[in-house]
């Protein structure tokens, strides 16, 4: 099924209910015709002073590129829901699917019969339809937020535990307040090199953000 708007809000409202207590805000839900990614949660922030930051903005966007069985569609939403809660609440976590993303996702599985997954693993039909005629190379990349409000990227290869490596390392610089991982496939990002370097590059951030803007975000 192509999932529609009113069918995606009943469905959170249903699982808001359900899962998480009806403590979700009423986020949009909105359609879009990604290549990179099955759904995805996302949010702005604004820095506030004293180095608080507000998140703001937050909604909840599906590809209809897909044509997902209906269990599937329910799966990929609650997933979302969990994103949304963890980024809501502001609850840390160990990575983009750290310890709470798996024990919400867990115990969601396990009292509900559900099959909430970690990534949406798409077939090679699925995938032709992602990525249109013209293959777009998907690239992981870093965006990092240095403590002096400069904001710098990092592409990186697609293996989970370079990225692990990349966050301790930079992090552990003392000028890195946040790193956080996005697949993209925009060719804006072909122009760096993909290495675990502990490297940062500083593009104009109006580049990063219009980049991002399609970008599937892993936290
Ligand atoms: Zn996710």
């Amino acid at each position: 099924m192509i999932p529609t708007i009113p069918y995606l809000q009943g469905l959170f409202a249903h699982f808001n209910a359900q899962f998480f207590g009806g403590e979700l805000p009423d986020v949009p839900i909105l359609l879009s015709h990604a290549k990179s990614y099955v759904a995805r949660c996302e949010y702005k922030r604004r820095r506030l002073l004293f180095g608080r930051e507000q998140r703001y903005g937050f909604c909840i966007r599906f590809s209809t590129r897909l044509d997902l069985p209906e269990p599937e569609v329910e799966d990929t939403l609650i997933h979302e829901m969990i994103h949304l809660w963890i980024m809501y609440k502001r609850i840390p976590d160990t990575s983009t699917h750290g310890r709470v993303f798996r024990q919400w996702m867990n115990d969601i599985n396990t009292r509900y019969g559900r099959h909430i997954r970690i990534s949406h693993k798409l077939t090679k039909e699925d995938s032709a339809l992602l990525t249109d005629a013209q293959p777009r190379k998907p690239r992981i990349v870093a965006l990092v937020s240095m403590k002096d409000g400069r904001r710098g990227i990092k592409v990186l290869p697609r293996v989970e535990r370079r990225l692990k490596e990349y966050r301790k390392g930079v992090l552990s610089s003392g000028k890195v307040a946040e790193v956080r991982f996005f697949l993209s496939d925009h060719p804006f990002f072909g122009r760096y090199p993909s290495s675990a370097a502990l490297r940062v590059y500083f593009p104009p951030e109006a580049d990063i953000d219009a980049a991002l803007a399609g970008a599937w975000d892993l936290c």
